[in-house]
């Protein structure tokens, strides 16, 4: 088995699978500094790291079918980019199936999201991120990493998303939301409430049956975090993002990770990010046992 190539334990074929992983190595949109198109690979050999049984619920994930994609050709523009997202997701949701994208730059996520089928249940998006990235166009591109939450937001409405985490904002994407109505919750008002009633509070927000979680790495402090192009102090901690991922499994349909830059650290940043796929991998499959 070409061992660093795929994702720790994703042995299934795509049709017996009930989880999917496709990496997309783009980072065209990056604003300050570049590297996440390295991260796909860097994440899925870290994955390699971890024990395959899963202390907490006691599945082995050795045992669950999991297909990896592998990745997407690179490409020009973020809209070429996003076509092709599109079309490598599209039989993902359809099927039924878990789709985990891994990122690339925060403008490899709404296309995971718009590739969701207009007939399936409703999907919520939970937007883990320190940004808002809430602007129409950026630098000129509508489809650059400052613009994610807000094509998402076109897909599935502004009731149906919330932003967890957030701690930096330009003025005008404040002004902007004033007649959007975008959800959020600052870090800080995290660290202030905890958790716990962080979470309560945004699942009561998101009242679709399905949910979706959007992580882009830099929503972690820097501290945890720092291999991610525009790291921003003050944020939650490896810990708030377990007990999100948690408590979302028992609706979650899909699952990207974007915006870890492997180079800016000795692969700490990395490990985690395949460590909270596992996480993910684990709840969701513990919460559909329990059903
Ligand atoms: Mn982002
Ligand atoms: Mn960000």
């Amino acid at each position: 088995m070409p061992r660093l190539s795929t994702f720790a334990d994703a042995n299934a074929s795509f049709e017996q699978a009930e989880f999917v992983l496709l990496g997309v190595p783009f980072d065209r949109t990056t604003s300050f500094r570049p590297g996440a198109r390295f991260g796909p690979d860097a994440i899925r050999h870290h994955s390699w790291n971890f024990e395959s049984y899963d202390l907490e619920t006691g599945i082995d994930l050795s045992e669950i079918p999991v297909h990896d994609l592998g990745n997407t050709e690179e490409f020009g523009s973020a809209t070429e980019m996003a076509d092709s997202v599109r079309e490598e997701v599209r039989p993902i949701h359809a099927a039924g199936k878990f789709p985990i994208v891994l990122g690339g730059d925060h403008a490899c996520a709404p296309p995971s999201v718009e590739a969701y089928p207009e007939s399936a249940p409703t999907l919520g998006v939970l937007y883990l991120d320190a940004h808002m990235d809430f602007r129409s166009s950026y630098l000129g591109d509508p489809r650059s990493h400052g613009c994610s939450s807000r094509r998402m937001l076109e897909k599935v409405g502004a009731k149906n998303i919330v932003v967890l985490g957030v701690r930096s904002v330009s003025r005008e994407e404040m002004d902007d939301n004033r007649s959007v109505g975008m959800s959020y919750i600052t870090a800080h008002e995290i660290a202030r409430d905890g958790i716990q009633t962080t979470v309560r509070k945004a699942l009561d927000l998101l009242k679709t049956p399905r949910l979706y979680i959007s992580l882009d790495i830099d929503a972690i402090d820097p501290a945890y975090a720092p291999a991610t192009g525009t790291p921003e102090p003050f944020g939650l901690t490896p810990r708030d993002v377990k007990y999100i991922i948690g408590e979302a499994a028992p609706r979650l349909a899909g699952l990207d990770i974007m915006e870890v830059a492997p180079d800016y650290d000795r692969g700490n940043t990395s490990a985690l990010a395949a460590r909270l796929v596992r996480e993910a991998i684990a709840r969701v499959t513990q919460a559909r046992r329990g059903r």
